[in-house]
Protein backbone atom coordinates (compact mmCIF):
# COMPACT_ATOMS: atom_id res chain seq x y z
CA UNK A 1 0.00 0.00 0.00
CA UNK A 2 3.03 1.99 0.44
CA UNK A 3 2.89 4.69 -2.81
CA UNK A 4 -0.80 4.94 -2.67
CA UNK A 5 -2.75 7.92 -3.04
CA UNK A 6 -4.37 8.90 0.54
CA UNK A 7 -6.85 11.77 0.61
CA UNK A 8 -6.12 13.06 4.28
CA UNK A 9 -3.06 12.93 6.30
CA UNK A 10 -3.21 13.53 10.40
CA UNK A 11 0.04 13.42 12.77
CA UNK A 12 -1.93 10.87 14.89
CA UNK A 13 -4.75 8.22 14.08
CA UNK A 14 -6.29 7.12 17.07
CA UNK A 15 -8.41 3.79 16.97
CA UNK A 16 -11.61 3.18 18.91
CA UNK A 17 -13.56 5.76 20.60
CA UNK A 18 -14.13 3.88 24.39
CA UNK A 19 -12.62 4.99 27.13
CA UNK A 20 -9.58 4.59 26.31
CA UNK A 21 -9.76 6.52 22.83
CA UNK A 22 -11.80 9.51 24.03
CA UNK A 23 -9.37 9.83 26.76
CA UNK A 24 -6.34 9.66 24.73
CA UNK A 25 -8.00 12.52 22.43
CA UNK A 26 -8.29 14.44 25.76
CA UNK A 27 -4.46 14.33 26.52
CA UNK A 28 -3.44 14.80 22.71
CA UNK A 29 -5.65 18.02 22.78
CA UNK A 30 -4.27 19.79 26.12
CA UNK A 31 -0.47 18.21 25.92
CA UNK A 32 -0.03 18.49 22.05
CA UNK A 33 -2.34 21.43 20.81
CA UNK A 34 -0.89 21.63 17.56
CA UNK A 35 -1.15 17.78 16.63
CA UNK A 36 -3.94 16.83 14.40
CA UNK A 37 -5.63 14.31 14.63
CA UNK A 38 -8.73 11.80 14.11
CA UNK A 39 -10.61 9.02 15.70
CA UNK A 40 -11.45 6.25 13.83
CA UNK A 41 -14.26 4.34 15.35
CA UNK A 42 -16.10 1.09 13.87
CA UNK A 43 -19.29 1.34 15.64
CA UNK A 44 -21.91 4.44 15.21
CA UNK A 45 -21.16 5.96 18.33
CA UNK A 46 -18.77 6.49 21.24
CA UNK A 47 -18.50 4.17 24.53
CA UNK A 48 -16.63 0.89 22.98
CA UNK A 49 -17.46 -1.99 26.03
CA UNK A 50 -20.35 0.14 27.40
CA UNK A 51 -21.98 0.94 23.79
CA UNK A 52 -21.65 -2.61 22.35
CA UNK A 53 -23.41 -4.36 25.48
CA UNK A 54 -26.77 -4.18 25.83
CA UNK A 55 -27.48 -7.29 28.38
CA UNK A 56 -30.05 -6.58 31.68
CA UNK A 57 -28.39 -4.90 34.11
CA UNK A 58 -24.65 -4.22 32.46
CA UNK A 59 -22.69 -2.13 35.10
CA UNK A 60 -19.25 -1.39 35.39
CA UNK A 61 -17.10 -3.55 38.08
CA UNK A 62 -14.85 -0.92 39.29
CA UNK A 63 -15.59 2.09 41.08
CA UNK A 64 -15.77 5.11 38.48
CA UNK A 65 -13.43 7.28 40.62
CA UNK A 66 -10.92 5.18 39.31
CA UNK A 67 -12.86 3.71 35.99
CA UNK A 68 -13.56 7.41 35.51
CA UNK A 69 -10.92 10.05 34.02
CA UNK A 70 -8.45 11.69 36.54
CA UNK A 71 -9.51 14.78 34.66
CA UNK A 72 -13.15 14.32 35.27
CA UNK A 73 -14.58 13.97 38.47
CA UNK A 74 -17.07 11.30 38.77
CA UNK A 75 -20.32 12.80 40.89
CA UNK A 76 -22.67 9.69 40.90
CA UNK A 77 -22.16 5.75 42.84
CA UNK A 78 -19.15 4.09 42.14
CA UNK A 79 -20.80 1.07 40.34
CA UNK A 80 -21.88 3.17 37.74
CA UNK A 81 -24.72 1.60 34.10
CA UNK A 82 -22.92 1.61 30.75
CA UNK A 83 -25.62 4.74 30.22
CA UNK A 84 -23.85 6.31 32.82
CA UNK A 85 -20.64 5.78 31.84
CA UNK A 86 -21.27 6.63 28.09
CA UNK A 87 -23.16 9.76 29.54
CA UNK A 88 -20.32 11.15 32.02
CA UNK A 89 -18.27 10.26 28.27
CA UNK A 90 -20.05 12.36 25.93
CA UNK A 91 -19.81 14.96 28.52
CA UNK A 92 -15.79 14.88 28.09
CA UNK A 93 -16.48 14.89 24.17
CA UNK A 94 -18.71 18.21 24.62
CA UNK A 95 -16.44 20.05 27.14
CA UNK A 96 -13.54 19.29 25.15
CA UNK A 97 -14.80 19.36 21.71
CA UNK A 98 -13.70 16.08 20.83
CA UNK A 99 -16.97 15.40 18.38
CA UNK A 100 -15.38 16.73 15.39
CA UNK A 101 -12.63 14.67 15.62
CA UNK A 102 -14.49 11.47 15.58
CA UNK A 103 -15.28 9.38 12.26
CA UNK A 104 -17.75 6.63 13.48
CA UNK A 105 -18.61 3.75 11.42
CA UNK A 106 -15.24 3.90 9.95
CA UNK A 107 -13.30 0.17 10.40
CA UNK A 108 -9.91 -0.11 9.75
CA UNK A 109 -9.12 -3.50 8.08
CA UNK A 110 -5.28 -2.39 7.02
CA UNK A 111 -2.25 0.08 8.34
CA UNK A 112 1.36 0.04 6.36
CA UNK A 113 3.96 1.47 7.54
CA UNK A 114 6.61 3.01 4.99
CA UNK A 115 9.96 3.86 6.11
CA UNK A 116 10.40 5.62 3.43
CA UNK A 117 7.45 8.51 3.94
CA UNK A 118 7.73 7.76 8.09
CA UNK A 119 3.16 7.62 7.89
CA UNK A 120 1.29 4.66 8.27
CA UNK A 121 -1.65 4.39 5.41
CA UNK A 122 -4.53 3.15 7.19
CA UNK A 123 -7.18 1.80 5.07
CA UNK A 124 -10.92 1.59 6.65
CA UNK A 125 -14.36 0.33 5.39
CA UNK A 126 -17.24 2.97 6.56
CA UNK A 127 -19.75 0.16 7.47
CA UNK A 128 -22.76 2.16 5.96
CA UNK A 129 -21.20 3.28 2.51
CA UNK A 130 -19.21 0.20 1.98
CA UNK A 131 -16.43 2.79 0.55
CA UNK A 132 -12.74 2.63 1.64
CA UNK A 133 -11.54 5.35 3.06
CA UNK A 134 -7.72 6.07 3.29
CA UNK A 135 -6.03 8.13 5.68
CA UNK A 136 -1.84 8.23 6.32
CA UNK A 137 -0.92 9.48 10.13
CA UNK A 138 2.41 9.46 11.43
CA UNK A 139 1.44 7.87 14.86
CA UNK A 140 -1.09 5.12 15.53
CA UNK A 141 -2.45 4.82 18.84
CA UNK A 142 -4.41 1.76 19.64
CA UNK A 143 -7.42 1.81 21.56
CA UNK A 144 -8.66 -1.10 20.22
CA UNK A 145 -9.64 -2.43 23.39
CA UNK A 146 -8.45 -6.33 23.79
CA UNK A 147 -11.57 -8.49 22.93
CA UNK A 148 -13.58 -8.78 19.49
CA UNK A 149 -16.76 -7.21 19.32
CA UNK A 150 -20.10 -8.63 18.43
CA UNK A 151 -18.95 -11.85 18.88
CA UNK A 152 -18.72 -13.59 22.09
CA UNK A 153 -16.94 -16.91 23.07
CA UNK A 154 -19.17 -19.85 23.21
CA UNK A 155 -18.24 -23.14 23.82
CA UNK A 156 -19.27 -26.01 21.30
CA UNK A 157 -21.66 -27.96 23.54
CA UNK A 158 -23.46 -31.22 22.14
CA UNK A 159 -26.82 -30.79 21.33
CA UNK A 160 -26.98 -27.41 20.96
CA UNK A 161 -28.67 -27.22 18.08
CA UNK A 162 -31.54 -29.79 19.72
CA UNK A 163 -32.13 -26.84 22.13
CA UNK A 164 -35.82 -25.65 21.24
CA UNK A 165 -35.33 -22.21 23.55
CA UNK A 166 -32.91 -19.10 22.85
CA UNK A 167 -29.46 -19.02 23.25
CA UNK A 168 -28.27 -15.50 24.19
CA UNK A 169 -24.58 -14.20 24.24
CA UNK A 170 -24.29 -10.92 26.66
CA UNK A 171 -22.10 -9.50 24.06
CA UNK A 172 -24.64 -10.00 21.38
CA UNK A 173 -27.93 -9.42 23.46
CA UNK A 174 -31.14 -9.67 21.83
CA UNK A 175 -32.71 -6.34 23.00
CA UNK A 176 -36.39 -7.53 22.32
CA UNK A 177 -35.47 -10.61 24.35
CA UNK A 178 -38.71 -11.28 26.79
CA UNK A 179 -37.79 -13.64 29.81
CA UNK A 180 -40.46 -12.59 32.40
CA UNK A 181 -41.55 -15.54 33.51
CA UNK A 182 -39.22 -17.90 31.63
CA UNK A 183 -36.53 -20.25 32.96
CA UNK A 184 -33.13 -18.94 32.65
CA UNK A 185 -29.60 -20.86 33.08
CA UNK A 186 -26.90 -19.15 32.86
CA UNK A 187 -23.39 -20.46 31.93
CA UNK A 188 -20.53 -18.65 33.61
CA UNK A 189 -19.23 -17.47 36.70
CA UNK A 190 -17.46 -14.00 36.03
CA UNK A 191 -18.51 -10.74 36.45
CA UNK A 192 -20.85 -10.98 33.67
CA UNK A 193 -22.86 -13.88 35.24
CA UNK A 194 -23.01 -11.96 38.38
CA UNK A 195 -24.33 -8.70 36.93
CA UNK A 196 -26.70 -11.04 34.50
CA UNK A 197 -28.20 -13.13 37.13
CA UNK A 198 -29.57 -10.79 39.98
CA UNK A 199 -30.92 -8.47 37.13
CA UNK A 200 -32.61 -11.09 35.52
CA UNK A 201 -33.86 -12.66 38.46
CA UNK A 202 -37.33 -11.90 40.27
CA UNK A 203 -38.49 -10.80 36.46
CA UNK A 204 -37.85 -14.23 35.40
CA UNK A 205 -39.81 -17.51 36.62
CA UNK A 206 -36.19 -18.60 38.11
CA UNK A 207 -32.20 -17.90 37.38
CA UNK A 208 -30.21 -20.68 37.56
CA UNK A 209 -26.04 -19.39 37.45
CA UNK A 210 -24.53 -22.92 35.78
CA UNK A 211 -20.67 -23.01 36.39
CA UNK A 212 -17.88 -25.26 36.29
CA UNK A 213 -15.69 -24.26 39.16
CA UNK A 214 -16.83 -21.22 41.69
CA UNK A 215 -15.08 -17.22 41.32
CA UNK A 216 -14.11 -15.23 44.39
CA UNK A 217 -16.80 -12.38 45.00
CA UNK A 218 -16.53 -9.12 46.99
CA UNK A 219 -19.44 -7.20 48.32
CA UNK A 220 -20.31 -3.99 49.54
CA UNK A 221 -22.39 -0.95 49.24
CA UNK A 222 -22.15 1.03 46.24
CA UNK A 223 -21.04 3.84 47.88
CA UNK A 224 -17.48 5.50 48.79
CA UNK A 225 -17.34 6.50 52.69
CA UNK A 226 -15.04 9.10 52.40
CA UNK A 227 -16.42 10.21 49.25
CA UNK A 228 -20.22 10.54 51.25
CA UNK A 229 -18.53 11.99 54.11
CA UNK A 230 -16.49 15.15 52.06
CA UNK A 231 -19.92 15.44 50.27
CA UNK A 232 -21.58 16.20 53.31
CA UNK A 233 -18.73 18.47 54.43
CA UNK A 234 -19.30 20.18 50.76
CA UNK A 235 -16.31 19.82 49.49
CA UNK A 236 -16.06 20.35 45.90
CA UNK A 237 -16.70 17.75 43.56
CA UNK A 238 -12.78 17.99 41.58
CA UNK A 239 -11.57 17.53 45.45
CA UNK A 240 -13.68 14.53 45.89
CA UNK A 241 -12.75 13.02 43.01
CA UNK A 242 -9.41 12.63 43.76
CA UNK A 243 -9.55 12.20 47.65
CA UNK A 244 -11.27 9.21 46.52
CA UNK A 245 -9.34 8.18 44.07
CA UNK A 246 -6.25 8.05 45.89
CA UNK A 247 -7.89 6.52 49.12
CA UNK A 248 -9.41 3.92 46.59
CA UNK A 249 -5.66 3.18 45.31
CA UNK A 250 -4.23 2.85 48.71
CA UNK A 251 -6.55 0.53 49.32
CA UNK A 252 -6.75 -1.63 46.51
CA UNK A 253 -2.80 -1.70 47.17
CA UNK A 254 -2.97 -2.93 50.42
CA UNK A 255 -5.61 -5.61 49.47
CA UNK A 256 -3.42 -6.79 46.40
CA UNK A 257 -0.79 -7.37 48.79
CA UNK A 258 -2.51 -8.94 51.19
CA UNK A 259 -3.52 -11.47 48.55
CA UNK A 260 0.01 -12.25 47.61
CA UNK A 261 0.92 -12.25 51.19
CA UNK A 262 -2.08 -13.85 53.27
CA UNK A 263 -4.21 -15.85 50.43
CA UNK A 264 -5.47 -18.03 53.27
CA UNK A 265 -6.25 -14.78 55.13
CA UNK A 266 -8.13 -13.27 52.21
CA UNK A 267 -9.76 -16.01 51.48
CA UNK A 268 -11.82 -16.84 54.56
CA UNK A 269 -12.48 -12.98 54.45
CA UNK A 270 -14.22 -13.79 51.27
CA UNK A 271 -15.66 -16.56 52.13
CA UNK A 272 -16.89 -15.79 55.60
CA UNK A 273 -18.64 -12.61 53.85
CA UNK A 274 -20.58 -15.15 51.35
CA UNK A 275 -21.81 -17.39 54.34
CA UNK A 276 -23.29 -14.25 56.14
CA UNK A 277 -25.12 -13.78 53.09
CA UNK A 278 -26.37 -17.14 52.27
CA UNK A 279 -26.85 -18.67 55.90
CA UNK A 280 -25.39 -21.68 57.52
CA UNK A 281 -27.06 -24.47 55.31
CA UNK A 282 -25.45 -23.22 52.47
CA UNK A 283 -23.17 -25.50 50.55
CA UNK A 284 -20.22 -22.28 50.34
CA UNK A 285 -17.58 -24.82 49.74
CA UNK A 286 -19.13 -26.63 46.92
CA UNK A 287 -20.48 -23.00 45.47
CA UNK A 288 -18.23 -20.41 46.02
CA UNK A 289 -14.90 -21.61 46.79
CA UNK A 290 -12.59 -21.57 44.18
CA UNK A 291 -9.73 -23.49 43.76
CA UNK A 292 -7.25 -20.95 42.40
CA UNK A 293 -5.16 -17.93 44.96
CA UNK A 294 -7.80 -14.78 44.96
CA UNK A 295 -6.66 -12.50 42.52
CA UNK A 296 -5.12 -14.68 39.82
CA UNK A 297 -8.06 -14.00 38.13
CA UNK A 298 -10.22 -10.46 38.44
CA UNK A 299 -12.35 -10.74 41.21
CA UNK A 300 -15.70 -8.90 40.77
CA UNK A 301 -17.58 -6.79 42.86
CA UNK A 302 -21.19 -6.93 43.45
CA UNK A 303 -22.71 -3.70 44.82
CA UNK A 304 -24.94 -4.27 47.71
CA UNK A 305 -24.52 -8.15 47.17
CA UNK A 306 -27.53 -8.63 44.84
CA UNK A 307 -26.47 -11.46 43.37
CA UNK A 308 -26.46 -13.23 46.97
CA UNK A 309 -29.87 -11.16 48.01
CA UNK A 310 -31.26 -13.59 45.10
CA UNK A 311 -29.89 -16.38 45.75
CA UNK A 312 -31.02 -16.31 49.28
CA UNK A 313 -34.29 -15.13 48.27
CA UNK A 314 -34.86 -18.35 45.89
CA UNK A 315 -35.09 -16.39 42.41
CA UNK A 316 -32.05 -17.58 41.73
CA UNK A 317 -29.53 -20.05 42.17
CA UNK A 318 -26.35 -21.96 41.59
CA UNK A 319 -25.49 -25.00 40.06
CA UNK A 320 -21.40 -26.32 40.15
CA UNK A 321 -21.73 -29.20 37.73
CA UNK A 322 -20.06 -29.77 34.47
CA UNK A 323 -22.37 -29.57 30.98
CA UNK A 324 -22.87 -33.22 29.50
CA UNK A 325 -24.99 -32.06 26.48
CA UNK A 326 -28.10 -29.50 25.95
CA UNK A 327 -31.42 -30.95 25.33
CA UNK A 328 -34.14 -30.11 23.87
CA UNK A 329 -35.87 -27.93 27.23
CA UNK A 330 -32.27 -27.49 28.96
CA UNK A 331 -29.14 -28.53 29.96
CA UNK A 332 -28.50 -32.20 31.03
CA UNK A 333 -25.55 -32.24 33.72
CA UNK A 334 -22.74 -34.82 34.51
CA UNK A 335 -24.31 -36.03 37.72
CA UNK A 336 -27.12 -36.96 35.56
CA UNK A 337 -29.06 -33.81 36.86
CA UNK A 338 -31.00 -31.67 34.29
CA UNK A 339 -31.67 -27.72 34.02
CA UNK A 340 -34.76 -27.08 32.07
CA UNK A 341 -34.19 -23.69 30.47
CA UNK A 342 -36.30 -21.51 28.20
CA UNK A 343 -33.36 -19.39 27.55
CA UNK A 344 -29.87 -20.12 28.10
CA UNK A 345 -27.44 -17.26 28.71
CA UNK A 346 -23.40 -17.92 27.60
CA UNK A 347 -21.78 -15.79 29.52
CA UNK A 348 -18.55 -17.58 28.71
CA UNK A 349 -16.42 -14.36 27.89
CA UNK A 350 -14.58 -12.83 25.26
CA UNK A 351 -12.35 -13.94 22.03
CA UNK A 352 -9.31 -12.09 22.36
CA UNK A 353 -8.73 -9.24 19.29
CA UNK A 354 -4.91 -8.73 18.49
CA UNK A 355 -5.04 -4.99 17.53
CA UNK A 356 -8.64 -4.67 16.25
CA UNK A 357 -7.66 -7.51 13.33
CA UNK A 358 -6.24 -4.78 11.50
CA UNK A 359 -4.16 -6.40 8.92
CA UNK A 360 -0.36 -4.87 9.61
CA UNK A 361 2.32 -4.65 7.57
CA UNK A 362 5.59 -2.86 7.17
CA UNK A 363 7.15 -1.45 4.04
CA UNK A 364 4.32 -4.25 2.43
CA UNK A 365 5.48 -6.63 4.62
CA UNK A 366 2.93 -8.99 6.73
CA UNK A 367 3.86 -8.08 10.34
CA UNK A 368 3.02 -10.63 12.90
CA UNK A 369 3.37 -9.29 16.77
CA UNK A 370 3.80 -12.94 18.30
CA UNK A 371 7.20 -11.97 16.59
CA UNK A 372 7.73 -8.82 18.83
CA UNK A 373 8.32 -7.90 22.45
CA UNK A 374 6.70 -5.89 23.94
CA UNK A 375 7.79 -2.57 25.56
CA UNK A 376 5.93 -2.00 28.76
CA UNK A 377 3.30 -3.90 27.28
CA UNK A 378 2.38 -0.40 25.48
CA UNK A 379 5.06 -0.96 22.03
CA UNK A 380 6.64 -3.32 19.74
CA UNK A 381 10.27 -3.81 18.96
CA UNK A 382 10.41 -3.79 15.39
CA UNK A 383 7.04 -1.66 15.24
CA UNK A 384 7.83 2.21 14.56
CA UNK A 385 5.51 5.45 16.10
CA UNK A 386 2.45 2.45 17.44
CA UNK A 387 1.28 2.50 20.61
CA UNK A 388 -1.15 -0.25 21.70
CA UNK A 389 -3.49 0.88 25.35
CA UNK A 390 -4.00 -2.90 27.18
CA UNK A 391 -5.14 -1.67 30.74
CA UNK A 392 -4.73 -3.26 33.76
CA UNK A 393 -7.54 -6.26 35.22
CA UNK A 394 -6.61 -6.08 38.79
CA UNK A 395 -7.12 -2.36 39.08
CA UNK A 396 -9.37 -0.12 36.48
CA UNK A 397 -8.44 -0.45 32.81
CA UNK A 398 -8.36 3.41 32.55
CA UNK A 399 -5.64 3.94 34.97
CA UNK A 400 -3.17 2.63 33.03
CA UNK A 401 -4.64 3.98 29.57
CA UNK A 402 -4.13 7.66 30.76
CA UNK A 403 -0.48 6.53 32.11
CA UNK A 404 0.07 5.61 28.30
CA UNK A 405 -1.48 8.72 27.00
CA UNK A 406 0.63 10.75 28.80
CA UNK A 407 3.59 8.68 28.10
CA UNK A 408 2.44 8.67 24.39
CA UNK A 409 1.94 12.53 24.42
CA UNK A 410 5.61 13.25 25.74
CA UNK A 411 6.56 10.72 22.96
CA UNK A 412 5.21 13.18 20.84
CA UNK A 413 6.38 16.01 22.06
CA UNK A 414 9.85 15.28 22.17
CA UNK A 415 9.45 13.94 18.58
CA UNK A 416 8.83 17.23 17.59
CA UNK A 417 11.38 18.90 19.66
CA UNK A 418 13.99 16.82 18.57
CA UNK A 419 12.91 16.68 14.59
CA UNK A 420 12.38 12.75 14.50
CA UNK A 421 9.95 11.24 12.21
CA UNK A 422 10.17 7.69 13.99
CA UNK A 423 10.60 5.90 16.88
CA UNK A 424 10.85 2.07 17.61
CA UNK A 425 11.90 0.37 20.79
CA UNK A 426 14.88 -2.11 20.55
CA UNK A 427 16.43 -4.82 22.90
CA UNK A 428 19.65 -3.51 23.96
CA UNK A 429 23.04 -4.89 22.76
CA UNK A 430 22.90 -6.93 26.78
CA UNK A 431 19.32 -7.84 26.10
CA UNK A 432 20.16 -9.21 22.74
CA UNK A 433 19.86 -13.12 24.38
CA UNK A 434 17.10 -12.39 27.06
CA UNK A 435 14.66 -15.22 27.07
CA UNK A 436 11.56 -14.22 25.67
CA UNK A 437 8.27 -15.24 27.14
CA UNK A 438 4.62 -15.98 26.50
CA UNK A 439 2.82 -12.54 26.83
CA UNK A 440 1.89 -13.18 30.32
CA UNK A 441 2.86 -15.54 33.25
CA UNK A 442 0.29 -18.00 34.11
CA UNK A 443 0.92 -18.29 37.36
CA UNK A 444 0.30 -14.93 37.95
CA UNK A 445 -2.91 -13.97 36.48
CA UNK A 446 -4.71 -16.94 33.39
CA UNK A 447 -8.27 -15.79 32.63
CA UNK A 448 -9.17 -17.84 29.47
CA UNK A 449 -9.51 -15.20 27.06
CA UNK A 450 -6.05 -14.78 27.51
CA UNK A 451 -4.94 -18.11 27.68
CA UNK A 452 -6.89 -18.98 24.31
CA UNK A 453 -4.99 -16.47 22.70
CA UNK A 454 -1.70 -16.55 24.16
CA UNK A 455 -0.29 -17.74 20.91
CA UNK A 456 -1.43 -14.88 18.73
CA UNK A 457 0.47 -12.62 21.45
CA UNK A 458 3.46 -10.47 21.27
CA UNK A 459 6.48 -12.33 23.84
CA UNK A 460 7.64 -10.50 27.34
CA UNK A 461 11.35 -10.41 28.45
CA UNK A 462 12.39 -11.30 31.70
CA UNK A 463 12.56 -7.69 33.27
CA UNK A 464 9.53 -5.04 33.70
CA UNK A 465 10.88 -2.88 30.80
CA UNK A 466 9.54 -5.76 28.51
CA UNK A 467 6.77 -6.73 30.08
CA UNK A 468 3.24 -5.88 30.96
CA UNK A 469 3.29 -6.20 34.79
CA UNK A 470 -0.44 -5.39 35.32
CA UNK A 471 1.45 -3.58 38.08
CA UNK A 472 -0.29 -0.18 39.01
CA UNK A 473 1.62 1.24 41.80
CA UNK A 474 4.51 0.52 40.03
CA UNK A 475 4.02 1.80 36.43
CA UNK A 476 2.17 4.91 38.22
CA UNK A 477 6.36 5.75 39.09
CA UNK A 478 7.78 3.81 36.11
CA UNK A 479 6.10 5.60 33.36
CA UNK A 480 6.38 9.37 34.27
CA UNK A 481 10.10 8.74 34.30
CA UNK A 482 10.93 6.69 31.28
CA UNK A 483 14.00 8.66 29.86
CA UNK A 484 12.84 9.54 26.45
CA UNK A 485 16.72 9.97 25.22
CA UNK A 486 17.79 5.94 26.72
CA UNK A 487 19.15 3.76 23.65
CA UNK A 488 16.07 1.11 24.15
CA UNK A 489 14.13 4.13 21.95
CA UNK A 490 15.39 4.15 18.39
CA UNK A 491 14.65 7.35 16.91
CA UNK A 492 14.96 7.83 12.80
CA UNK A 493 15.12 11.32 11.10
CA UNK A 494 14.39 10.49 7.76
CA UNK A 495 14.15 7.97 5.49
CA UNK A 496 15.61 4.18 6.81
CA UNK A 497 19.45 5.36 5.95
CA UNK A 498 19.56 7.91 8.58
CA UNK A 499 19.14 5.79 12.05
CA UNK A 500 20.18 7.86 14.76
CA UNK A 501 22.22 5.16 16.57
CA UNK A 502 24.16 4.04 13.41
C1 LIG B 1 -19.22 -6.16 30.31
C2 LIG B 1 -17.87 -5.61 30.63
C3 LIG B 1 -17.63 -4.94 31.82
C4 LIG B 1 -16.37 -4.43 32.10
N1 LIG B 1 -16.19 -3.78 33.27
C5 LIG B 1 -14.98 -3.27 33.56
C6 LIG B 1 -14.76 -2.57 34.78
O1 LIG B 1 -15.65 -2.39 35.59
N2 LIG B 1 -13.52 -2.10 35.02
C7 LIG B 1 -12.49 -2.26 34.15
O2 LIG B 1 -11.38 -1.80 34.42
N3 LIG B 1 -12.67 -2.92 32.99
C8 LIG B 1 -13.87 -3.42 32.67
N4 LIG B 1 -14.06 -4.09 31.50
C9 LIG B 1 -12.98 -4.17 30.53
C10 LIG B 1 -13.26 -3.03 29.51
O3 LIG B 1 -13.39 -3.53 28.25
C11 LIG B 1 -12.25 -1.96 29.62
O4 LIG B 1 -12.07 -1.55 30.90
C12 LIG B 1 -12.52 -0.69 28.81
O5 LIG B 1 -13.87 -0.34 28.67
C13 LIG B 1 -11.87 -0.84 27.52
O6 LIG B 1 -11.90 0.39 26.91
P1 LIG B 1 -11.17 0.62 25.56
O7 LIG B 1 -11.57 1.97 25.08
O8 LIG B 1 -9.72 0.36 25.70
O9 LIG B 1 -11.72 -0.53 24.59
P2 LIG B 1 -13.20 -0.85 24.15
O10 LIG B 1 -14.20 -0.45 25.14
O11 LIG B 1 -13.17 -2.28 23.71
O12 LIG B 1 -13.40 0.09 22.89
C14 LIG B 1 -12.64 -0.10 21.74
C15 LIG B 1 -13.33 0.58 20.57
O13 LIG B 1 -12.49 0.39 19.42
C16 LIG B 1 -13.29 0.07 18.32
N5 LIG B 1 -12.51 -0.73 17.38
C17 LIG B 1 -11.94 -1.95 17.59
N6 LIG B 1 -11.33 -2.38 16.46
C18 LIG B 1 -11.51 -1.41 15.53
C19 LIG B 1 -11.12 -1.29 14.16
N7 LIG B 1 -10.43 -2.25 13.54
N8 LIG B 1 -11.49 -0.17 13.50
C20 LIG B 1 -12.18 0.82 14.12
N9 LIG B 1 -12.59 0.75 15.41
C21 LIG B 1 -12.25 -0.36 16.10
C22 LIG B 1 -14.45 -0.72 18.91
O14 LIG B 1 -15.58 -0.65 18.06
C23 LIG B 1 -14.66 -0.02 20.24
O15 LIG B 1 -15.64 0.97 20.17
C24 LIG B 1 -15.31 -4.61 31.19
C25 LIG B 1 -15.54 -5.31 30.00
C26 LIG B 1 -16.80 -5.80 29.72
C27 LIG B 1 -17.01 -6.52 28.44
Amino acid sequence: MTKQIVAEHVDVLIVGAGISGVGGAYHLRRHNPDTSFVILEAEESFGGTWWTHRFPGIRSDSDLHTFGYSFKPWIGPPIATAEEIRSYMGAVIDENDLARHIRYRHRILKADWSYEDSRWVVEAVRTDTDETVRISAGFLWMCQGYYRHNQGYTPQWEGMVDFQGTIAHPETWPEDLDYAGKNVVVIGSGATAATVVPAMAGTAAHVTMLQRSPTFFRTGRNAIEIAETLRELQVDETWIHEISRRKILFDQAAFTDMCFEKPDAVKNDLLGNVRALLGPDYDVDKHFTPSYRPWRQRIAFVPDADLFKAIADGTASVATDEIDRFTETGIRLKSGETLDADIIVTATGFNMSMMGDIAFTIDGKPLDFRDTVTYRGTMFTGVPNLAWVFGYFRASWTLRSELVAEFVCRLLNHMKATGAKSVEPALRPSEQDMPQLPWIDPENFNPGYLMRAIDILPKRGTTSEWQHTQDYWREKDAFPAIDLEDEVFVYRWGQRSEVAAE
